[in-house]
């Protein structure tokens, strides 16, 4: 049987140390899930379930070893950063416990959680959907995966973003209100977890816009460092 378009590519992860490739299904991320970020957005950090939001696969920028331009998006002036950790799972299961769910992690890498902060606060204030605010083509750089057979399960370390050389964002993976865990034994109450998904698990504080021309590097310990030039 022949397709009637050409097949869509299917989004794939570099594995640092392999020449294999991780291939992406979805990719669940998590809001506010530091507290002095939560408090920056006007939440109160104390009292919120982990709530997700979802990116399409096809989203992602795949960011290699190199700086990489990263296009800022039509539609906005306020196109904020959030570095995050990704954990991406290798298994999966409905209703899984919080106490087995790291088996299924395969590894880890850097992402970045770029948002239309504009078209965000403006569907926040009117009730609408964040779609346009979260899932702009190419708003989801991430960087290699670590397996976890080589890094472990990431629990603390420092998680930053600089602009220009400038420190931006700074925190420590310790300071996640739900640890990864625990969000993806939640978000297995919702859906079927399976292979090839991925989970943005929030960022700290310290949010903020680039601009066309400046350069961002996220880093988080363990991890390395991933660059992008906005363009
Ligand atoms: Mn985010």
């Amino acid at each position: 049987m022949l397709s009637v378009i050409q097949n869509p590519p299917r989004i794939a992860l570099p594995i640092v140390g392999s020449s294999d490739l991780f291939p992406v299904r979805r990719v669940y991320c998590v809001g506010r899930n530091y507290a002095a970020h939560a408090r920056e957005m006007g939440a109160d950090p104390d009292r919120e379930p982990p709530f997700f939001f979802m990116k399409p696969a096809d989203a992602l920028q795949i960011v290699g070893s190199e700086p990489t331009p990263h296009p800022y998006p039509s539609k906005t002036r306020n196109y904020h950063f959030e570095v995050e950790m990704v954990a991406a799972l290798a298994g999966g299961g409905t209703d899984i416990s919080a106490a087995d769910v790291l088996d299924q992690v395969y590894g880890y890498a850097i992402g970045l959680d770029m948002t239309r902060r504009d078209v965000q606060d403006e569907a926040k204030a009117l009730s609408r959907p964040w779609d346009t605010a979260k899932a702009a083509d190419g708003s989801g750089p991430i960087g290699a995966l670590h397996p976890a057979s080589l890094v472990g399960h990431p629990a603390r370390g420092e998680i930053t973003l600089s602009v220009d050389g400038q420190t931006r964002q700074k925190g420590d993976l310790g300071d996640m209100i739900w640890s990864v865990a625990e969000q993806i034994a939640y978000l297995s109450g919702y859906f079927a977890l399976q292979p090839g998904d991925l989970i943005f698990t929030g960022t700290p504080s310290g949010v903020g816009p680039v601009e066309r021309g400046q350069r961002m590097v996220a880093a988080i310990a363990g991890l390395g460092a991933i660059t992008l030039d906005v363009v």
